[in-house]
């Protein structure tokens, strides 16, 4: 097929770095003259050892995991996440408070509501799009945690700075943020990530985990889902998706080749500025929905035609962007319209593109 690459700003899985996949291509059939694929090989072999432990230490160092925090490479996806922090966490008092700010949040609440009581912080808007104001919040003293999404990939509602959880471990997906902003891991008692929208392919979910928070799974908590096992088994109890993993040490190094998580942070406000200047240069014609204090950098979802969006137009809107290989930009199936996602691997200058088709678009149609 056509080697030339597509303006992918789909929410994921998402675009990889092209550096990083002719990589892979170069190794694939055969791994450091192997003759094998790493794809065939055991993942109890030095080779796979090794892209484990170069993988946990490159998580480590981009982004400062302070020694007392265990880094675990996880099956199961975001999804697989929610139920096992609830299994591993929710043990020591029974209950947990959920911020629900969006589709992620509110997902993550439901599942753990088949392991404990959950208690919503604050009511579930009918329609994401703001964070109340974290005094207007109850927490609950004898919580278990306090979860929050970092980054509500379908809503595009993204937390600008850690709540404030009154010494209740706080635990937080940022399954579409984590290395695209300085984070201090010390504020958090456990983080989840699906790989597949900034650090690699799907398949493999990071978790980092205070130290202290292992040891109390419930009974009933899978093998592969107790946090606790998996740490003392190094991510190797059973057969890894060791190609995510291979994969995503990959794009770790990337990462690190290319300025760190700073870089990432630096380039990831440049570009969602570009969008959003667009939307406020249209007079409305592009809109976004999320109050401005919380519009994420990441996912960016818009109307086509004003505030309300008028459907006729976003359909032309996708099918003249496709006409130009920008892709996979219609807004989730439950919030409708535009949706840009703007990870790690999409370049500025794919957003320039897509700003300057929009214009365009806006004069024929505006
Ligand atoms: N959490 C967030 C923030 C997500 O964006 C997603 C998927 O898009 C998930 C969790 C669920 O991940 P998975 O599909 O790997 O279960």
């Amino acid at each position: 097929g056509s080697s030339q690459s597509a303006l992918n700003f789909g929410a994921g899985p998402a675009k990889l770095p092209r550096e990083v996949l002719s990589e892979v291509q170069n190794e694939l059939l055969s791994f450091k003259d192997s003759g094998m694929s790493l794809m065939e090989m055991s993942h109890r072999s030095k080779e796979y050892s090794k892209i484990n432990n170069d993988a946990q230490n490159a998580i480590r160092q981009l982004l400062n995991v302070p020694d007392n925090y265990k880094i675990l490479f996880m099956q199961g996806g975001g999804t697989g996440a929610f139920a096992a922090v609830a299994m591993n966490l929710m043990n020591r008092t029974g209950s947990a408070d959920y911020a629900v700010t969006g589709t992620w949040s509110g997902k993550a609440a439901k599942e753990a509501a088949k392991y404990g009581k959950v208690n919503l912080v604050f009511p579930k808007a009918d329609k994401p799009g703001s964070i109340p104001a974290e005094s207007t919040w109850t927490l609950n003293s004898n919580a278990s945690y306090l979860y929050y999404c970092d980054n509500e990939t379908v809503d595009g509602v993204e937390f600008h700075y850690i709540p404030n959880s009154k010494d209740v471990p706080i635990v937080c997906d940022m399954s579409s943020s984590i290395m695209t902003k300085h984070v201090d891991v010390s504020k958090f008692g456990c983080i989840i990530g699906g790989a597949q929208k900034n650090i690699g392919p799907a398949g493999v979910t990071v978790v980092i985990i205070r130290e202290d928070l292992l040891g109390n799974p419930m009974q009933i908590c899978p093998s592969v889902f107790d946090f606790t096992h998996i740490n003392k088994e190094n991510s190797v109890h059973n057969t890894p998706a060791t190609f995510s993993v291979y994969v995503m040490e990959k794009v770790l190094q990337w990462i690190k080749k290319n300025g760190g998580v700073a870089a990432m942070e630096k380039q990831s406000a440049e570009k969602s500025k570009l969008l959003y200047d667009a939307m406020i240069q249209s007079n409305n014609f592009f809109s976004c929905p999320i109050d401005e204090d919380v519009r994420s950098r990441i996912n960016i979802p818009f109307r086509v035609g004003g505030p309300q969006g008028n459907e006729e137009l976003e359909a032309k809107f996708l099918e003249e962007a496709e006409k130009l290989k920008m892709y996979q930009l219609k807004g989730h199936r439950s919030v409708g319209g535009i949706r840009a996602s703007l990870y790690n691997a999409v370049t500025s200058e794919d957003v320039t593109s897509l700003v300057k088709f929009m214009e365009e678009f806006k004069k024929r149609y505006g």
